[in-house]
């Protein structure tokens, strides 16, 4: 029979085992901003479509690649409890976070809060962002696509930092990340959970990326801040007059479909973005209203009405996104009700709506050669610890 104190340590273990098993997109914004958003946003502001995947690639990569993706495990994380850490420490393991998830996922290393970034993180960003700006500088003087590939891929990298350290504000300094957040359905990675934040995240993106093409040099139309607006709230905004979120699920394929559509709406708006060399893959769609069908049954009372087409953008609520974000599809609408017999149903459009959407093209993750180049520790004089 176990002792308590190993039945306790098995109790632990069994925590850490679902944690673990638990990490594959914890900690990192869901690819929703890290691959969709920064792929629409690059291409937006002139960088081609090759050049908008390898950015919105290497974002994501940095979430997949095993020298850069976020780790739990090793290490004394100063959230967790005298009695845990104990534990733990019996079997020669604990929990924290690590150096990886500082450097590319921006968790504070000390305590910060939600929405502010602690000064460690901010000063960190800088030189992520001085590194991709030097990068840049050599792309522009060399002219070599392997230099310009570098440089892109640090914009990535860049830009996977800049978004983490909104969501991942108010976790620093914790044992454990967000992960007790996300096991209770609350995790920061999913940009409806806190809107002003992820707004902050998208807006910084924006801002950067059109600094990034200036320095690229690259003379390209500016889509307005109205149409950029449009992109950001139909990723972080509920639907209207909705109270039920969009399940976490749908709301990813929502917000893909929603960026579809935004990019055949740029490329239409400003057709000098639009690559010659990638052929454009479109799709159309049509949202069909209720359709009736009156069916007559011998010697069962009056005819019934069945519904016979009804189709939906996922799901009707991620319509009603839509319509909320995009003023042209808003204006289509037209609430109708219609009666058969005694029964009455109100209906969100009265026509059929076409859209058009741009497929997105799949992700093509860079294997990231990691270049380590450690500076010793140093210390002057007045370095000590706290
Ligand atoms: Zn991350």
């Amino acid at each position: 029979m176990a002792s308590k104190g190993f039945r306790h340590l098995i109790h632990k273990s069994a925590i850490l085992f679902t944690l673990l098993g638990g990490t594959a997109h914890c900690f990192a914004y869901s690819d929703d901003t890290h691959y969709t958003a920064s792929f629409a946003i690059a291409l937006a502001f002139g960088f081609g479509w090759e050049q908008s995947l390898l950015i919105a690639s290497a974002n994501q990569a940095v979430d997949t690649n095993v020298f850069t993706k976020p780790t739990i495990h090793t290490g004394l994380g100063r959230g967790a409890t005298s009695n845990e850490v104990r534990q733990f420490e019996k079997c020669g393991a604990s929990l924290g976070l690590s150096l990886q998830d500082y450097y590319f996922h921006c968790f504070s290393p000390v305590a910060d809060k939600r929405g502010e970034r602690s000064s460690v993180v901010e000063e960190h960003l800088k030189s992520l962002e001085a590194n991709a700006n030097e990068l840049i500088d050599n792309s522009n003087s060399q002219k070599s696509a392997e230099a310009t590939t570098r440089a892109l891929v640090a914009i990535g990298i860049y830009l996977h930092c800049q978004q983490d350290s909104w969501s991942h504000s108010s976790y620093g300094d914790h044992a454990v990340g967000h992960i007790a957040d996300d096991i209770i359905g609350q995790s920061p990675d999913e940009l409806p959970r806190y809107p002003t934040i992820s707004r902050k995240a998208l807006a910084e993106t924006i801002d950067k990326l059109e600094r990034f093409r200036e320095k690229f040099g690259l003379k390209r139309p500016t889509p307005t801040k109205e149409e950029l607006g449009q992109l950001v709230n139909a990723l972080i905004d509920e639907p209207a007059g909705h109270n039920k979120t969009i399940p976490v699920p749908d709301r990813k394929i929502c917000n893909q479909k929603a960026t579809e559509y935004w990019v055949a709406r740029l490329i239409k708006a400003y057709p000098e973005l639009y690559d010659q060399s990638v052929p454009a893959d479109t799709y159309e769609y049509t949202i069909t209203p209720v359709v009736y069908e009156t069916v007559y049954e011998l010697q069962k009372g009056p005819p019934q009405p069945r519904v016979v087409a009804e189709s939906y953008l996922i799901n009707w609520p991620c319509q009603e996104l839509f319509a909320k974000a995009f003023p042209e599809i808003r204006a289509k609408r037209r609430p109708d009700t219609q009666s058969f017999h005694n029964i009455t149903r109100t209906i969100d459009w009265a026509d059929p709506v076409h859209l058009s959407f741009v497929k997105l093209p799949p992700e093509k993750l860079p294997l990231f050669k990691v270049q380590l180049s450690v500076n010793p520790v140093f210390n002057d004089k007045s370095d000590y610890e706290r």
